[in-house]
C-alpha cells in the first residue's frame, strides 16, 4: 500500500522521473541509490529520464493484489526508456493481450489507486502505447 509518507519520501523519482547518475562511471540508477553497484562510487548527479521507450517484458495480471481488483485484468511490464534505464510499471490504455515486446510507449502520470477508506489517491507513472 502506498501511504502519504512514502509518496512524499519518493517524490522526486515518483513525480519527476528523477534518477541519479554515478559521477565516476556514469551508470544511471532508478530509483536513485547511495552506492554505485558497478564501481562503489558514492557521488551522483541527478538526471531526468526520458518519458518514451519500449516494452522489454510484460505479463497479464488476472489475480490482482488487494486494492487493484478494479483494474483486473491488467498488464505489468518492464519498459526500457530512451537512454537505457528500465522501469517497472503498468501498461495502460491497451488490451493486455495486445501488449508485445518492442511496443513503443510513452509514460503518463496517472492515478494508481485509492488508499482504502481514507480515499487518499496515489499517483505514479503508467506506460501507454505511443500515439
Ligand atoms: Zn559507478
Amino acid at each position: 500500500m502506498i501511504t502519504p509518507p512514502v509518496v512524499r519520501r519518493n517524490t522526486p523519482q515518483r513525480y519527476r522521473l528523477e534518477a541519479n547518475k554515478c559521477a565516476k562511471c556514469g551508470k544511471v540508477f532508478f530509483p536513485p541509490r547511495l552506492v554505485c553497484d558497478a564501481c562503489r562510487g558514492r557521488k551522483f548527479a541527478p538526471v531526468t529520464l526520458a518519458d518514451t521507450g519500449k516494452v522489454v517484458a510484460c505479463t497479464v495480471i488476472r489475480t490482482p493484489p488487494t486494492g487493484f481488483s478494479d483494474l483486473s485484468p491488467y498488464c505489468m511490464g518492464i519498459v526500457e526508456l530512451k537512454g537505457g534505464t528500465r522501469i517497472q510499471c503498468q501498461i495502460a490504455d491497451c488490451e493486455p493481450e495486445r501488449v508485445k515486446i518492442g511496443l513503443p510507449v510513452t509514460l503518463e502520470f496517472r492515478r494508481v489507486q485509492e488508499d482504502g477508506e481514507s480515499g487518499v489517491l496515489a499517483y505514479a507513472y503508467k506506460a501507454v502505447p505511443a500515439r
